[in-house]
């Protein structure tokens, strides 16, 4: 590891420690009619010196480098805890926490997620976890770990789909409840017909094996469109709302309420469009 590295590495374990990283959530709305099903928790690290350093910087960092289990339970905690405070103030929604691979190969970590979510008394069946295959680590290799989730009621979600090993067949045999087709695919939605094809096969399949869908990375009214008429079940991205601080969520989900309306009848005029789109 280059000095630059360690240092960081350094940073990071100390911004763990010492309550200087923070979640930030990104709600999943239903296509049927806006509302709220989940959200998904996203880290966030304010370097003091660096200003915001992207997940996809040091996260890689922390799995290379032992501080992933200790990065994976503070995110789970917090989101657990944030999920009863939201409870408590009649905000109605599951959480979703990232997970990484690394993680999964603790043989006792289904267990440990069960007893964090006894202890903060959040039912099992509000949580799901988000996995993105490794490079090296096929998720059927995982397959009895992601299965003891499954007893114990736990969501499991397919992210980033469509970038992975998995093809569509071998979902067939991994006890997922969930797909996210990636960002990719629905960047092309409203102007390739590949993507078109292969977004439609997705949802058509996964909904054949009793999956429920989520677009990632939706930005504008045209997709939305797309992914309502292919019968996408959930949708996310910076159109409907970007990461937000825990205490935005209420306000943001009374607001949606009424912007949902026009997301679905977008005015014609371009202009009153794009401010629509830029007001997520
Ligand atoms: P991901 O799980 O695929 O998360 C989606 C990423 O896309 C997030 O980036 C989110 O901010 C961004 N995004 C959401 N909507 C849009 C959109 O409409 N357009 C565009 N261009 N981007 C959008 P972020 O927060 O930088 O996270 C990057 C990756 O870091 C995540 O990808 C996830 O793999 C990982 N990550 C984030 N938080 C955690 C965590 O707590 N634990 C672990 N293990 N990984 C995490
Ligand atoms: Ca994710
Ligand atoms: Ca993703």
């Amino acid at each position: 590891m280059n000095p630059k590295e360690r240092r960081l590495l350094d940073e990071l374990e100390r911004a763990l420690a010492e309550g200087g990283l923070r979640l930030a959530y990104q709600p999943k709305v239903a296509t049927a009619d806006g509302s709220l099903v989940r959200v998904e928790a996203l880290v966030r690290w304010a370097h003091p010196a660096l200003g915001a350093v992207p997940p996809a910087r040091f996260v890689p960092l922390a799995e290379d480098h032992g501080l992933i289990d200790d990065l994976t339970q503070w995110a789970l905690r917090t989101a657990l805890r944030q999920w009863r405070e939201w409870h408590a103030q009649g905000l109605d929604t599951d959480v979703a926490v990232n997970i990484s691979a690394v993680s999964l190969e603790q043989l006792d970590f289904p267990d440990l997620v069960e007893r964090l979510c006894r202890a903060l008394d959040v039912p099992t069946e509000r949580l799901v976890l988000e996995l993105t295959e490794g490079a090296t680590q096929p998720l059927i290799k995982l397959m009895d770990t992601l299965t003891r989730f499954r007893i114990k009621g736990v969501g499991l979600a397919i992210d980033d789909f469509g970038t992975g090993y998995s093809g569509l067949i071998q979902l067939r045999k991994l006890p997922f409840t969930e797909i996210k087709i990636d960002r990719q695919f629905v960047t092309g939605l409203a102007t390739s017909r590949d993507d078109q094809v292969i977004v439609r096969s997705v949802i058509d399949l996964a909904h054949g094996l009793g999956l429920l869908v989520t677009a990632e990375g939706v930005e504008t009214v045209e997709q939305l469109a797309a992914l309502r008429a292919l019968g996408c079940d959930l949708v996310q991205g910076y159109l409907l709302a970007h990461p937000l601080e825990a205490h935005e969520l209420v306000a943001w989900a009374s607001r949606h309420k009424r912007r949902w309306k026009l997301l679905i009848r977008p005015p014609e005029d371009p202009y009153l469009r794009q401010r629509l789109e830029a007001n997520g």
